[in-house]
């Protein structure tokens, strides 16, 4: 249940006794038991992130994702998007199952499809909200009814820089959170609160001279130390865009058809990635380990049946396609291939035709039989 801080303010009147440097442990201690593996406490001054985030957009490197410029200040200034917030509690929840073939092995593998390792199984948005609502039914059960309404990734909100304020790990060169015990591969959730919860101390940064993912991003997105250009990067290019994917850099793509992971894998914090205890993010129908070939033979409806539930179906069958044409282009001309793409040319939209065409086009470089 969200309790809309703007009517609840007199319940403020009735927590005067509360102890808040025990309650911020409690809260700690129940973000575990709700399933988080840490929660730590910020304030709501974000201007510092605010300053970034405006020099960001005025560089145009958001692409095409104008609700960035939405909201306005409410991005940055939490009160304004939730009157009577005073302090957000920020948790992160791991999500890698570190048995599954490792991202960087299926990238070499050209007939596989390296889907991005967060978007394996359950959609994370409704497994973080559930144990957000859990633990806000702990911290009710104590101090009775309080202010409060719940995020992941759902609302104009600066997650990355609440979680390092509040102590949760620090915002690396490639723009994602590092915890110095769990590396990145987690994901955030947030609680704005009417409650004077005492901030927690930021962490420093720990990057140090380290640029291995600026060196290392397939289609050099990195531009600077913590400036991605989104219209550079494949997971903008994959996920958030609809439309073609710029030719100069589908071959970059490699067979990266959802998501990419290159500046994750090569951080060397991620040695300390922890194995998820989440059952609910474990891969559904193999998208682990697919076979290119395997998905593009979906139609639209084993499309939706497969993805229902998970944070992929958001992208829609046309991108979905258009992603895994690119990656064929990218594989190795084997027969199977060739008859797959060669069959859906005619049927497909002209954009995912326009991409399955390039595909052709790519893997006749690599053969003397003529593909068309
Ligand atoms: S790869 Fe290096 S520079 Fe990039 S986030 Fe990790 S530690 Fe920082």
């Amino acid at each position: 249940m969200v309790i809309h801080l703007a009517t609840i303010l007199p319940v403020n009147q009735q927590q005067e006794h509360i102890d808040y440097q025990q309650l911020k442990a409690n809260i700690k201690a129940w973000a575990k038991e709700s399933g988080f593996q840490q929660a730590g406490i910020s304030d709501v001054n974000l201007k510092q992130a605010g300053e970034h985030l405006k020099n960001w957009l005025k560089k145009q490197h958001h692409a095409d994702m104008e609700y960035m410029h939405k909201h306005g200040e409410k991005r940055y200034q939490p009160e304004a998007l939730v009157p009577g917030t005073l302090s957000v509690i920020s948790v992160r929840l791991d999500y890698m199952q570190t048995s599954l073939t490792p991202y960087e092995e299926l990238t070499k593998q050209v007939s596989k499809a390296a889907i991005s390792r967060y978007a394996l199984g359950r959609d994370y948005h409704k497994v973080i909200r559930n144990k957000l609502k859990k633990l806000v039914a702990k911290i009710s059960a104590e101090i009775g009814p309080f202010g409060h309404r719940v995020f992941t990734d759902s609302a104009p909100v600066m997650e990355k820089a609440i979680a390092e304020k509040a102590g949760l790990g620090w915002i690396g060169k490639h723009s994602n959170l590092i915890n110095s015990k769990a590396g990145s591969y987690f994901f955030l959730g947030e609680i704005y609160t009417d409650l004077p919860l005492e901030p927690d101390r930021k962490q420093s940064f720990h990057c140090g001279s380290c640029t291995q993912c600026i060196q290392d991003c397939p289609t050099d997105a990195i531009i600077a130390p913590f400036q991605v250009d989104a219209s550079r990067c494949i997971s903008y290019l994959t996920i958030e865009n609809h439309g073609p994917i710029p030719e100069e850099f589908r071959k970059a793509m490699g067979n990266r058809i959802y998501g990419c992971d290159d500046c994750q894998v090569v951080c060397p914090w991620n040695k300390f990635t922890q194995n998820t205890a989440e059952p609910d993010f474990a891969p559904r129908h193999h998208l682990d380990d697919s076979e290119l070939l395997e998905l593009f033979l979906w139609d639209e409806e084993t499309f939706l049946q497969n993805t229902a539930g998970s944070p992929i179906r958001r992208i829609g069958y046309q991108s979905w396609q258009r992603n895994l044409a690119v990656g064929m282009g990218n594989s190795k001309p084997h027969a199977n291939i060739i008859e797959a793409l060669k069959q859906k040319v005619n049927s497909a939209s002209p954009m995912v035709k326009e991409h399955i065409e390039w595909a052709l086009t790519e893997l006749s470089k690599q053969t003397s039989t003529p593909i068309a």
